[in-house]
C-alpha cells in the first residue's frame, strides 16, 4: 500500500513510514521495552523521530503541521473513545495498547519534553539513554533517570502528569492591555474535567509580546492552578501577544481575543500553528472581515497547511461570502490546500457549489482532490450527484481512493438505487479497502432501513469463509457496520467474532460493539417498562377520577 505512482506522489510519500521503521532500529531493536506497558519507548519514539525527519528534510512548517495532526488524532481518540495514561498495565490484550494514545499521544509528549529541555540537553539525553541501555531491556524509569543525570533535575512531575495519568490541559486564555498601569493582563483557565479523573496540570507557559517593528519579548509563567491572572509589564501596547508562541505544550486552547487581534495573528505570526490557531478562532467570529482575512490566507499564506485550515474555517463560517471565497479558491496550486477547499465546499447544500465541483470530480491532477471532490459533490445532496458517484466507480486510483470516496458518497445520498451497488462491492474478491468502505456505508444506510435483512446478511457474510488474505479491514468495517446498525439481530454475529476470531483488534471492537448494542437494548427495555408504568398510572388516574365523579354525584345528589 505504500508503493505508488507519480500522480499519487503529489500528495503522498513513503518517507514517513520508512523513517518510522528506521527509528525502530534504535527504539525497539537497540533498546527494547521490558513489557508491553512501556511500549511508548518504541512507538512514541519511532513516531516522533519520523516527525524529526520531516523537520530535517521538509522544514519546520511541515514538522509543526504534522505535529498538529498527531495531536489531533490523539485528541480524537481521547474525546470519542476513552482516556488512559500512556504507561499502564491495565489492558486485556497487548494489542489494546497500540492505539492513538501510544503513537501520536506519546510523540506529542516527547515534543513537549524536547521543548522543555532545549535542543542541546534533549539530544544529550537521547544519546545517554541509547548508550547506557544498548542491547538491553528498559522501562520508563530508565529514561527518566537519564534525564535526571543529564540535567541534574528531577522530571518526576512531568512524567507523573503526562505519562502516568491520563489527559492534557484544556485552556481558555485571553488578555487585555491596561494602558494606565502599563501592563498586559493574561488570563489562563484550565478547563479540563478536573473534577473527575483529570488533574489540574502544572507547566511553564511562555507569553510572547511583539512590538510593531517585530521585536519580541518572552516571559515565562508557571501555571499550577485552575485559574491564573498574570500581569506582565509593557510600557507600550504590544502589536501582537502570543500565548505559548512555539506551541510547546500539549494542550487544547481557546484563544479568546477579538477579531482585529486574530487577523493580525493570522497574517503575522511566525509559527504556522499560531496562524492556524487564529484561523480556527476566526471561524467562530465569522464576520465580513474574518471571511476576507481567511480568504486571503487561503490564497496567500506561504504554507499550504495554513491555507488548508483557513479553507476549513471558511466552511465552518458557512455564509454566502465564505462560499464565494471557497469557490474562488478551487484553482489554488497546492494539492493538499486544494483538497481542503473542496472538502469545505461539501458542507454547502447548493447547486452552484455542485457545478463548481463537477470538473474536479471528473478529472484532477491529484487522485486525492478528485476523490474528495466526488464525496463533496455527494454531500451537496444535489440532483445529479448519484451519476457523479457512479462514474467515479469506473476509475482506478492509488489505494482505490476514488472508488472508496464514491462508495462513502452513497451514504450521503441515501438513494435506494445504491443498495445493489454497495452489496456488490462488499463481496469477497474486491479490494479490501473497497469492501471495507462498502460495508461501512451499508451500516450507515441500514440505520434508516431497520427491516432490511439483505444488509445484515451481507455484513455477516464478511465473517464466513473464504477467510483468504486481506480480510482484516473488511471484518473491522463489518463490526463497525453492525455497531452502526445497532440491532439485536447483530449480536449473535458479534458474539461469534469475539469468540472465534484471532486478531485482538477484531475481538476488542466486537466486544465494544456488543456492549453498545446491549446498553441500547437495556435502555430500550427500561423505556418500554417506563412506558408501561405510565400507561398503568394513566389507567389508575382514570379510575380515581371516575370514583371522584361518582362521589361528587352522591354528595350533590
Ligand atoms: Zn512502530
Amino acid at each position: 500500500m505504500t508503493l505508488h505512482d507519480e500522480r499519487a506522489h503529489l500528495d503522498f510519500t513513503s518517507a514517513h513510514l520508512v523513517a518510522h521503521e528506521l527509528a525502530h532500529q534504535w527504539f525497539g531493536d537497540l533498546v527494547t521495552s521490558k513489557s508491553w506497558s512501556h511500549s511508548w519507548l518504541h512507538e512514541g519514539f519511532a513516531t516522533y523521530f519520523d516527525l524529526l525527519y520531516s523537520e530535517y528534510a521538509e522544514g519546520r512548517d511541515e514538522f509543526h503541521y504534522r505535529l498538529l495532526e498527531n495531536r489531533e488524532t490523539y485528541f480524537e481518540e481521547h474525546d470519542s473513545k476513552y482516556r488512559r495514561p500512556i504507561v499502564t498495565n491495565v489492558y486485556s490484550q497487548p494489542i489494546d495498547l497500540f492505539d492513538m494514545h501510544l503513537y501520536p499521544g506519546s510523540a506529542a509528549r516527547l515534543h513537549m519534553l524536547r521543548m522543555l529541555l532545549g535542543e542541546e540537553l534533549w539530544w544529550e539525553v537521547i544519546r545517554r539513554f541509547l548508550e547506557r541501555h544498548r542491547d538491553s531491556v528498559v522501562e520508563t524509569v530508565d529514561f527518566m533517570r537519564c534525564i535526571e543525570d543529564v540535567t541534574g533535575d528531577s522530571y518526576d512531575w512531568f512524567f507523573d502528569q503526562w505519562f502516568y495519568k491520563p489527559g492534557f490541559p484544556v485552556l481558555e486564555c485571553s488578555y487585555q492591555y491596561e494602558s494606565k498601569e502599563g501592563i498586559v493582563a493574561v488570563q489562563v483557565k484550565q478547563d479540563q474535567d478536573s473534577g473527575k479523573d483529570l488533574p489540574v496540570f502544572r507547566f511553564p507557559l511562555m507569553v510572547r509580546l511583539l512590538s510593531r517593528n517585530g521585536a519580541a519579548r518572552d516571559l515565562t509563567v508557571e501555571v499550577r492552578e485552575k485559574e491564573h491572572h498574570f500581569y506582565l509589564p509593557a510600557a507600550e501596547e504590544p502589536h501582537l501577544v502570543l500565548v505559548d508562541p512555539e506551541d510547546a505544550i500539549l494542550k487544547r486552547m481557546r484563544w479568546k481575543v477579538d477579531g482585529v487581534k486574530l487577523r493580525v495573528q493570522l497574517q503575522e505570526a511566525e509559527n504556522v500553528l499560531k496562524r492556524i490557531e487564529a484561523a480556527d478562532e476566526l471561524a467562530k467570529v465569522g464576520d465580513r472581515e474574518a471571511v476576507a482575512a481567511l480568504a486571503q490566507a487561503v490564497h496567500q499564506d506561504p504554507f499550504w497547511g495554513v491555507s488548508a485550515r483557513a479553507a476549513r474555517a471558511l466552511g465552518e463560517v458557512g455564509t454566502e461570502a465564505a462560499k464565494g471565497a471557497l469557490i474562488g479558491a478551487l484553482a489554488i496550486t497546492h494539492p493538499k490546500a486544494r483538497r481542503a477547499v473542496v472538502k469545505a465546499l461539501g458542507s454547502f447544500k447548493d447547486q452552484a457549489v455542485f457545478r463548481a465541483l463537477l470538473p474536479l470530480a471528473a478529472q484532477e491532477p491529484s487522485y486525492f482532490v478528485e476523490a474528495e471532490a466526488v464525496l463533496a459533490a455527494a454531500r451537496t445532496k444535489t440532483e445529479g450527484a448519484f451519476e457523479v458517484l457512479k462514474q467515479a466507480l469506473e476509475r482506478d486510483s492509488f489505494n482505490e481512493v476514488v472508488r472508496c470516496r464514491a462508495l462513502e458518497g452513497f451514504g450521503e445520498l441515501d438513494d435506494e438505487r445504491s443498495l445493489p451497488i454497495l452489496l456488490e462491492y462488499a463481496r469477497y474478491g474486491h479490494h479490501e479497502l473497497i469492501r471495507a468502505q462498502a460495508l461501512r456505508t451499508l451500516g450507515k444506510m441500514g440505520q434508516s432501513r431497520p427491516r432490511n435483512r439483505e444488509i445484515l446478511e451481507k455484513i455477516a457474510d464478511t465473517f464466513r469463509p473464504p477467510a483468504g488474505a486481506r480480510t482484516l479491514r473488511p471484518k473491522l468495517a463489518a463490526v463497525q457496520a453492525l455497531e452502526m446498525l445497532n440491532r439485536e439481530e447483530g449480536l449473535p454475529v458479534l458474539r461469534r467474532v469475539a469468540e472465534s476470531e484471532l486478531d485482538g483488534r477484531l475481538v476488542r471492537s466486537a466486544r465494544v460493539a456488543m456492549r453498545k448494542i446491549e446498553v441500547g437494548k437495556d435502555r430500550g427495555e427500561s423505556v418500554r417498562k417506563l412506558e408501561k408504568r405510565l400507561d398503568e398510572l394513566a389507567e389508575e388516574n382514570r379510575k380515581l377520577k371516575d370514583r371522584l365523579d361518582r362521589l361528587e354525584k352522591i354528595s350533590t345528589g
